[in-house]
């Protein structure tokens, strides 16, 4: 019965007990009745054989003894075993994930030190979760967004929170995408502070950087710094610029700097600094700045791979739409303004030009996009306002400009070259005044201002065409990006072709109205102009008059002198209608040895004294290998004779035919009497060309 009673409450109190305390208890549990038993023996055997009482006596007091050594034994045991127990639970309830728990044992002995080693392992495994949840919530906000502020500024609130720190700064580099490290400020555009930890806003973000900065050797490194005994005395090379914002940086009492790094290049730079108390930084917190520079890094590279692609994306949109424009209109200048807004609006650049080849000069700026503040430099000669440009003499730099050779320019080009226009490279200059280059034309650059400029030849197989160039003028120099030069090169490649386009289809059209002989307008041109003017001669209410002239005896010529003789004799009058007539008048080669004129503004009479002219200078200008020709001229005038197109050219042919008929190389003004009277000083002595 006793045994089971006291058997579940030592299994019980057991049961609280580890296997070392359980050991413990056993012993005392079994030695102490033991040794009262041994004691009560040898008493007996001593003093005699006992009685029955004192045998009871014996066993009460072993019973007694048995359970005084049961209860010191426990409390002997919990003594020892309360602080493990207290451990183990702790320890217990940390490894569930109760990171929060902390083992309340301050004593100096043994138990404390294990105490205080669990306490640092719980502070360092809840930092260590923290951590992850930091750097997760930062890969989350990288995972989801694209926007770089948004990310660094993430990243600066969440590393200083997590870190309990003043303030949290992140600098970057090139925000344009990752370059040599060659700033020598860095400039902390993204800050956190927290007010509670004395933390503030930076009054001035940039701090210089020298070579000895300390700053420049850890980026330059790759290493993270961390100091945690700063005074406002100290003079580092950290704060080479603390005299000028000195509260800035004369209040951080410990920081960490680490260097955002991406295949060993730097991108930027973020520190964590602690106002209000010293703190030693411990190896958790550096491997979490690490870590979240490492995600920094990607989330960088990121973003500039996708600034990059997008801005290829926009380039190549662009590109599509000039593409679009060149291949949609015929209009030279419809296509270059496109072309010229276009690209400087995507480059962002002050000025976007191209310049041609004109009778001003080699190249004359045609087209032009500028921002609103700049004047238009339209019309200027990029050699400046006098240029004496002769490709033949002028020797090197000044017949190159931006590495392409002068002498090749189309309409100048006489001379031979070993290099083709083909190999003319796009000149990317970030210095104007300074680079060798731009020395034909500095004093252009300088009249427009510009800094930077990029130039692309444009070229139809080796002929040069022109060139277009995109100019930095405002601020400072510009660093031209690969993609820029790309799409400069990419847009002068369509210009090349626009222009060629143009130049044939100019070409074309001049074709199609020109008489391939003389040089002269043919017959469909003639009616068009004709037209043209009969319409605003009506409007103006002025006179238009119109001449048919005939070679005479051609099919003689051509039969006696052969044919060549006779198309000789064509272009003579030919030259001759264009030696004699003004610029408002147009003559136009009318059918085989048959010319018109059209005389704007001109009465009858004056048309026939301007026709006594023309027979005079075809009569004086002999023709090689044949001598003096002659020409019939008839005359008739709009609106007095002729009411439209078709009835002025009837009147004429009449009059023309009349002159034949009356003996050649003479004037006649239409009359309605059909061999009417002869027009004054209109009748020259015949021209017998066999003579000659
Ligand atoms: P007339 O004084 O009456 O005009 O006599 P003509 O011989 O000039 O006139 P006709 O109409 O009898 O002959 C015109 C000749 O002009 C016939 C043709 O062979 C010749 N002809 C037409 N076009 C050309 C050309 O382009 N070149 C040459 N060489 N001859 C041409
Ligand atoms: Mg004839």
């Amino acid at each position: 019965m006793i045994a089971g009673v006291i058997a579940p409450v030592t299994r019980r109190l057991t049961n609280r007990l580890n296997i070392r305390a359980r050991l413990v208890f056993l012993c005392l549990a079994v030695a102490t009745p033991v040794l009262l038993m041994s004691m009560v023996t040898l008493w007996a055997a001593i003093y005699g054989p006992l009685g029955h009482d004192w045998l009871i006596l014996m066993l009460m007091l072993a019973a007694c003894a048995f359970g005084l050594s049961v209860v010191l034994a426990f409390r002997f045991a919990y003594h020892f075993t309360g602080p493990i127990n207290e451990l183990v639970r702790e320890a217990l309830s940390i490894g569930r994930g109760d990171l929060h728990k902390r083992v309340k044992l301050e004593s100096g002995d043994e138990f404390g030190l294990l105490s205080r080693a669990f306490n640092q392992m719980a502070a360092n495994l809840e930092l260590n979760r923290e951590h992850k949840l930091m750097v997760e919530k930062i890969s989350n906000s990288i995972r989801q967004s694209l926007d770089l502020d948004e990310i660094l500024n993430t990243a600066v609130s969440e590393l200083g929170k997590a870190l309990s720190a003043s303030r949290c700064c992140i600098a970057i580099i090139n925000a344009n995408g990752p370059s040599d490290l060659c700033a020598e400020q860095l400039v902390f555009d993204y800050v956190w502070w927290d007010p509670a930890r004395a933390g503030a806003p930076l009054k001035n973000r940039s701090i210089v950087m020298t070579d000895e900065s300390m700053l420049k050797t850890i980026m330059e490194q790759g290493t993270i710094l961390s100091m945690d005994v700063l005074s406002a005395s100290d003079t580092v090379p950290l704060f080479e610029d603390s005299q000028r914002n000195p509260e800035d940086w004369s209040s951080i009492r410990s920081l960490m700097a680490c260097p955002i790094t991406m295949n060993e290049q730097t991108l930027g730079l973020i520190m964590v600094h602690q106002c209000d108390e010293r703190h030693t930084w411990i190896d958790p917190e550096l491997e979490m700045v690490d870590s979240v520079a490492a995600h920094v890094a990607l989330a960088m590279n990121k973003a500039y791979l996708y600034k990059r692609t997008k801005a290829l994306a926009d380039q190549q949109l662009l590109i599509n739409h000039i593409v679009r424009a060149v291949r949609g209109s015929l209009n030279l200048d419809t296509i270059l303004n496109t072309v010229t807004s276009e690209l400087g609006d995507a480059l962002v650049a002050d000025r976007c030009q191209i310049a041609l080849p004109s009778s001003e000069g080699p190249l004359v700026v045609s087209h032009e996009f500028h921002c609103v503040s700049f004047a238009s430099m339209i019309g200027s000669n990029i050699y400046g306002y006098k240029p004496e440009f002769e490709p033949d003499v002028a020797p090197v730099p000044t017949n190159t400009v931006l590495g392409i050779d002068l002498a090749r320019l189309s309409e100048f080009a006489g001379i031979e070259s070993s290099n083709t226009l083909k190999d003319a490279p796009v000149a990317v200059i970030q210095n104007a005044l300074t680079d060798d280059r731009t020395i034909p034309f500095r004093a252009f650059l300088t009249t427009i201002g510009s800094q930077s400029l990029i130039a692309a030849p444009l070229l139809n197989e080796d002929r040069l065409l022109g060139v277009l160039m995109v100019h930095q003028c405002r601020n400072q120099q510009r660093l031209w990006k690969s993609e820029e030069v790309g799409l400069v090169a990419a847009v002068a490649d369509q210009v090349s072709i626009a222009i060629s386009h143009a130049q044939l289809f100019a070409q074309v059209r001049q074709q199609a109205i020109t008489d391939g002989l003389t040089g002269l307008y043919n017959h469909v041109y003639l009616k068009n102009r004709l037209e043209r003017e009969l319409r605003r001669a009506q409007r103006k209410a002025a006179p238009c008059s119109l001449l048919m002239i005939d070679l005479d005896k051609l099919k003689f010529i051509n039969d006696t002198f052969g044919h060549p003789v006779g198309d000789a004799a064509i272009r003579q009058v030919s030259w001759a209608l264009q030696n004699q007539l003004r610029s408002g008048d147009t003559a136009a080669r009318y059918g085989g040895e048959e010319f018109a004129v059209i005389l704007p503004e001109t009465p009858l009479a004056e048309a026939v004294l301007i026709a006594g002219r023309l027979c005079r200078q075809v009569n004086s200008t002999p023709v090689p290998g044949l001598g003096a020709v002659s020409v019939s001229i008839g005359a008739a005038a709009f609106p007095e004779q002729a009411g439209d197109l078709k009835e002025l050219i009837e009147k004429a042919d009449k009059a023309l035919y009349v002159a034949k008929r009356c003996g050649r190389n003479q004037v006649r003004a239409y009359e309605v009497d059909d061999c009417g009277k002869q027009a004054p000083d209109s009748h020259f002595p015949t021209v017998d060309f066999r003579q000659d």
